[in-house]
């Protein structure tokens, strides 16, 4: 029989109070969703308390939990594997779990865990419905370190804020890198501002107009090992985050 939309809420409350104990307070986390099987056919016990069907991370693990289980009861064309999978679990009576995998001071730590996590999964012969196919890659040094290069740049400002981010600009024509910190560029603008708007806000060289390319790079080793004079420090900024719904 389906569940109800009250089974659902009351799973979704149960699953939040589960995850927020889990979490302490830890600003991300990584996660599994799991399909607690067929009450009806023994199954043998694993690792964890269900069938891992889907790997993610996020700053917001209540509200990411919450908008998994209530997307999933109005499916649209334009819905992901793991809804449907969720929509199909709901019809055949099952109410998904959650393990919390681990937690991360970073988005960039956070990352690198969901995808160890995502590729240890399915080396353990789990299916996930995420769409990443990274995860089914087993990839060496050079291409975790451009999938990560990749996923950074996606990153929120307030993310960047968090761990010390800047923005590297190189002219191709020699002008001199330009370090552009996010902090300076999130101020009163929106919380979902994301690094490639900024890079692409500020690409272009003051010396010759050109579009230059650009990089991450760790705020403090650039002060410390950098050239450039100090532009009188780095401005204060609040924690916030408000990535409900992104990558
Ligand atoms: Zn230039």
């Amino acid at each position: 029989m389906p569940v109800s939309p009250l089974d659902i809420e009351r799973r979704i409350k149960a699953l939040r109070s589960h995850a927020r104990q889990e979490v302490r307070g830890a600003p991300y986390a990584i996660y599994a969703l799991l399909d607690p099987g067929d009450p009806n056919q023994f199954s043998e016990p694993g690792p964890f308390d269900g069938t891992p069907f889907y790997v993610g991370q996020s700053c917001k693990i209540e509200d990411r939990i919450a908008t998994h289980l209530r997307s999933s009861q109005h499916l649209t064309a334009d819905s992901r594997l793991v809804q449907r999978h969720i929509a199909w679990l709901f019809a055949v009576g099952r109410l998904p779990r959650v393990a919390i995998l681990d937690t991360a001071q970073t988005r960039s730590q956070s990352l690198m865990a969901e995808l160890r996590w995502g590729q240890h999964m399915l080396r353990a012969g789990f299916e996930l419905a995420n769409n990443s196919p990274d995860f089914a890659k087993l990839m060496s040094v050079p291409e975790i370190e451009f999938w990560l290069d990749h996923s950074r740049a996606q990153m929120l400002a307030s993310d960047a804020i968090r761990e010390g981010v800047a923005i590297v600009h190189t002219c191709t024509c020699g002008h001199a890198d330009r370090w552009i910190d996010p902090a300076e560029h999130a101020l009163f603008r929106t919380q979902r501002l994301r690094l490639t708007r900024i890079a692409a806000e500020t690409r272009k060289c003051p010396g010759c107009g050109n579009d230059c390319e650009w990089r991450l790079d760790d705020w403090n080793l650039l002060k410390a090992f950098g050239a450039r004079p100090s532009d009188g420090g780095r401005r204060e900024y609040p924690n916030f985050c408000d990535n409900v719904g992104a990558a």
